[in-house]
């Protein structure tokens, strides 16, 4: 199976569930933390916010490392949502 990423935290879908569409089906784009039922856990979250949270997992010790950090904080601003705050 081909690891999905998601678009909005960046992280791989091995270690988050996925999250749902509005019609309650998977999504393939994002995380259960980052999407439910549709629409986005948080809409206020900044790519600056992500670069924080990813830091603060870190620091906990929660499933990142400094360098796996570090490398998602790089693919970022590629990810489908950040991408069109560049629109905006
Ligand atoms: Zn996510």
């Amino acid at each position: 199976m081909r690891i999905l990423i998601c678009q909005c935290c960046g992280l791989p879908f091995s270690s988050k569930i996925r999250g749902t569409n509005r019609d309650l089906s998977l999504s393939s784009d994002y995380c259960y933390d980052c999407y439910r039922n549709g629409s986005f856990t948080n809409h206020h979250i900044t790519v600056v916010d992500m670069e924080k949270k990813l830091q603060n997992m870190v620091r906990t010790n929660d499933g990142v490392t400094f360098e796996e950090a570090q490398q998602i904080i790089c693919t970022l601003p590629n990810l489908k949502r950040w991408k069109m705050t560049h629109i905006l």
